[in-house]
């Protein structure tokens, strides 16, 4: 069997602003060309892997218009994460690359609004907190530990609130909230160590016993 490997793209969508879209696409997919959307109904990301290279476009939100952005096949199966930047405002609008590379820039990137939490607190009531659960998410989404079983999809949104976010399965809209309220939202949510959506519900495993804890009642959007 071949196995195509598969590139992990992560992007703020620049029209909501809310949602961080997590898709991996195949070289397959890529070489057919496809379009990111955003369950806002927004065209996020199109990319299209021609010849030598792999062509990017991206809408930028400061600059109100696209970005084109061309990597070389070579560069992109490097097993690196490549940054795709606004060259005018230096804002960072997504990475792509390698699955592990991807997420480890991303928790990097959280480190950063740990830093930074007092300037963030009109956008979260708990700027650290909440970057402590995105990092959980990443570190979960990088040992394939978030699935859908309802339709079999490992591409997601993480709509992020001022003190919850949701993460929501990118094809059937099965979702799941997090709650970055409290120190125990925290504390409970490191526990977790595999979430699986199901079309009656979404279970979240704990580390502790290895066991499933209940389904939380979430409805499709
Ligand atoms: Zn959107
Ligand atoms: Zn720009
Ligand atoms: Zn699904």
């Amino acid at each position: 069997m071949i196995v195509f490997p598969e590139t992990l793209v992560v992007i703020r969508c620049p029209f909501c602003q809310r949602q961080m879209l997590y898709r991996n696409i195949s070289r397959f997919k890529m070489a057919e060309g496809t379009t990111l959307t955003c369950s806002c109904g927004a065209d996020v990301l199109k990319i299209h892997a021609a010849a030598k290279n792999i062509y990017i476009s991206c809408f930028c939100p400061c600059c109100q218009e696209e970005h084109q952005y061309i990597i070389s096949n070579k560069e992109l199966l490097s097993d690196q994460a490549m940054m795709l930047e606004c060259e005018e405002t230096n804002l960072h609008l997504a990475y792509i690359g390698d699955r592990d590379e991807v997420l480890t820039e991303l928790n990097a990137e959280g480190e950063q609004i740990i830093c930074y939490q007092d300037m963030l607190r009109e956008y979260f009531d708990q700027p650290s907190l909440m970057a402590k659960i995105l990092m959980h998410i990443n570190h979960l989404f990088a040992q394939r530990k978030i699935n859908c079983e309802a339709c079999g999809s490992s591409d997601f949104d993480i709509e992020i609130f001022n003190d919850c976010l949701n993460i929501t399965c990118a094809h059937c809209k099965q979702y799941t909230r997090i709650f970055a309220k409290r120190p125990l939202d925290l504390h409970l949510f490191r526990k977790v160590d595999r979430i699986t959506m199901r079309a009656q519900g979404v279970a979240m495993h704990f580390v502790t016993k290895n066991k499933t804890i209940g389904f939380n009642e979430t409805k499709k959007k």
